[in-house]
């Protein structure tokens, strides 16, 4: 630890967007120090072997459309630091009870016409985003602006403004709501809020666009890349590093933090404006997170033969079922089914389990800092609908939402997006600002998920950050212009 050497720019946080607002400033000629809290850098990119010896588990992110869409990593030269994606199949399979199931496949024609009478509906619901997505993605990943592309804003928004049950509406068969339903419950909210269509379109787009791929080796290998990047530029990292207070931090023009708001507040608060801090208090976090994974000795043997070759399975039966648990859990319920996201990275990615041995991954919602264990919930949901799972099983890990906190403290109360991203904070995140990433001090920025665009591995708060500090502070255009 050496706090007397000076740097221009310090970064607290080595999550996907502290590497990234670290790399965002040393590109623009800075020297910067990025510290970390753990002894390996990377937040919700941590790959590890929770279970038995040669099962390598994604501790948190596990499926990256959003990594491989995003406009800033999509300009690192990431694939000559190690970083190899996967792509499945399927991308993401959603099973019935009648043995069936219905299947997102990166080929929009394909996804549409398995769906039935639903094929015209889907198609038009998701062609137009599809084809604006790569100039409307700068727009949608970052803060209010003026959009360069208006119409086509209009026009998304208009769709991912409303609630998915309305949007839902446009549709009639199981397969359509049910797959479209389970993707915007990633939103984490009850399923009747505003918004909760934005996500579903934006990761069924970038399904169509980019696939949802894995990373070859685990999600650990993408801040793995970002790092070695940051560091190949001059960059410096120190692990073991957690900051308490501003004194922990060596002398700096700028700090970023890649934390939540109440973090912050505990870390610089005597550097806040008293109004700043009342706003900052006022920042409200979601649903926690209840997550299992498994060392298993053969595949999850799903009845969908989708299933067995998709990436993700979204389980939770039909919409209806899946609006009625998120409702639930929203409420402070632990419903008996809850809609589980699954996992299956081995199937495609030998480097992660011993030969012929596999791994899974799953987590459901849970209400912020519930301590109540779901594994069983959990395995019955997949049993459900892959009879003689838990036959499978050799070992398992799970945690709770408390155990999430304190595995990563940006996890309040078990919420993995740094904050609840419903109409009030989708995009006025931390507070409502045209710069949400500037605080009350001149020389402190926050550069986290819980600035817009929000959650995901991305990237895109923390180069946003980036540059919102490199003009405010150093009077500096950013280097790579997204
Ligand atoms: C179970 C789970 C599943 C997920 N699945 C996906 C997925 O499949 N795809 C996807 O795109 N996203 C997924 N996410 C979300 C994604 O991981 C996060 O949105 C993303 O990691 C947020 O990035 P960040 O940089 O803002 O913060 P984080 O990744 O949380 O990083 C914050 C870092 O700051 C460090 N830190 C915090 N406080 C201090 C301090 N005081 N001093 C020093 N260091 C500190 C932490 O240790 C951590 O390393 C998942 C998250 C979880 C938990």
């Amino acid at each position: 630890m050496n706090n007397k050497q000076t740097y221009d720019a310090v970064v607290v946080g080595s999550g996907p967007n502290g590497l990234s607002a670290a790399i965002t400033l040393q590109l623009a000629g800075l020297s910067v120090l990025l510290l970390e809290a753990k002894d390996t850098i990377g937040g919700g990119l941590r790959s590890a072997q929770l279970t038995q010896p040669g099962f390598v588990h994604d501790v948190c992110s596990a499926i990256h459309p959003l990594a491989v869409g995003s406009p800033f990593f999509q300009k690192l030269p990431l694939a000559e630091h190690g970083l190899e994606f996967i792509n499945p199949p399927i991308l993401a399979a959603h099973p019935f009870d009648d043995g069936t199931a219905a299947a997102l496949r990166q080929s929009l024609p394909d996804t549409a016409s398995s769906l039935g009478t639903d094929a015209l509906t889907y198609y038009s619901l998701l062609e137009p985003l599809v084809r604006s997505w790569p100039t409307l993605a700068p727009d949608v990943l970052g803060p209010l602006r003026f959009p360069k592309h208006p119409i086509d804003l209009a026009r998304f928004g208009l769709d991912a403004l409303l609630p998915a049950t309305q949007l839902l509406k446009r549709f009639t068969t199981k397969e359509a709501r049910g797959l479209l339903g389970g993707m915007t419950a990633h939103s984490i909210q009850p399923l009747t809020n505003l918004t909760t269509s934005a996500i579903g379109l934006v990761l069924t787009a970038a399904g169509h666009l980019y696939s949802w791929p894995i990373p070859k080796g685990g999600s650990q290998a993408i801040a793995n890349a970002l790092a070695s990047y940051f560091t190949t530029l001059g960059g410096v990292i120190e692990t073991g590093r957690l900051v308490q207070s501003m004194q922990d931090i060596p002398k700096a023009r700028a700090v970023l933090f890649d934390v939540t708001p109440k973090q912050l507040i505990r870390i610089a608060g005597d550097r806040l404006s008293a109004t700043y801090q009342k706003r900052l208090e006022t920042y409200r976090y979601g649903m926690g997170v209840f997550k299992v994974d498994w060392a298993l000795s053969e595949p999850i043997p799903f009845t969908a033969p989708e299933c067995r070759e998709a990436g993700t399975v979204h389980i939770g039966g039909t919409f209806e079922e899946i609006t009625a648990a998120e409702q639930a859990t929203s409420d402070g319920q632990h419903p008996d089914k809850p809609f589980i996201l699954l996992a299956q990275q081995s199937l495609f990615d030998t480097t992660r389990a011993p030969e012929g041995k596999h791994t899974a991954w799953a987590y459901c919602h849970v209400p912020n800092g519930s301590t109540v264990d779901r594994t069983d919930a959990i395995e019955q949901q997949i049993e459900r609908f892959a009879p003689g799972f838990r036959d499978c099983i050799l070992d398992r890990h799970t945690m709770n939402s408390v155990q999430m906190e304190a595995y990563n403290p940006n996890y309040i109360g078990g919420d993995i997006n740094g904050g609840i991203s419903d109409i009030g904070q989708l995009y006025s995140r931390p507070i409502v600002s045209f710069s949400p990433y500037k605080t009350s001090a001149p020389d402190i920025f926050i550069c986290s998920s819980s600035t817009p665009p929000g959650g995901g591995v991305h990237g895109m708060c923390g180069y946003h950050a980036a540059r919102v500090a490199l003009h405010s502070v150093f009077g500096l255009h950013v280097p790579v212009t997204i």
